[in-house]
């Protein structure tokens, strides 16, 4: 038997974070399968090919309408802010720098158009770490 616990990715077990149907209905490829008696989480492990899921079933990052730049394998053509088209190459302290300067002069609408359904910042910094780390 599979074990499936509510909140918990299917796939790499980790806990995900709640996310709204909206985010789904923006994201997703194919909307038929999205229920409304459903709780949907987002899987946040960058390694994980599963980008939302329920108790019953997942989305795998190829079920998303657009690319998913905090995944881990994701090109570097795939978004890392998806307010203002940021690319996951462009990535560095200075284009950090941009997005902080232009979210205050044209406010961010990550709720909608992020995958994540939450502001860019925190991923964006967590991937800026593990580039320096890597070197
Ligand atoms: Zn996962």
């Amino acid at each position: 038997m599979v074990f499936k616990a509510e909140g918990i990715c299917p796939k790499c077990k980790s806990k995900g974070k709640q996310v709204s149907k909206d985010s789904m209905l923006h994201h997703v490829d194919d909307i038929s399968y999205i229920k409304e008696q459903f709780d949907y989480y987002i899987c946040k492990n960058a390694l994980c090919e599963v980008v939302y899921f329920n108790i019953l079933n997942e989305y795998l990052y190829t079920h998303l309408n657009k690319e998913v730049g905090y995944k881990s394998f994701s090109t570097s053509n795939a978004n890392i802010c998806y307010c203002y088209n940021i690319k996951k190459q462009d990535l560095n302290e200075h284009t950090i720098g941009i997005i902080e300067t232009k979210m205050d002069e044209y406010p961010c609408a990550c709720e909608v158009r992020n995958p994540y359904g939450s502001c860019c910042r925190k991923e964006i910094k967590k991937l800026m770490k593990e580039k320096i780390e890597r070197g």
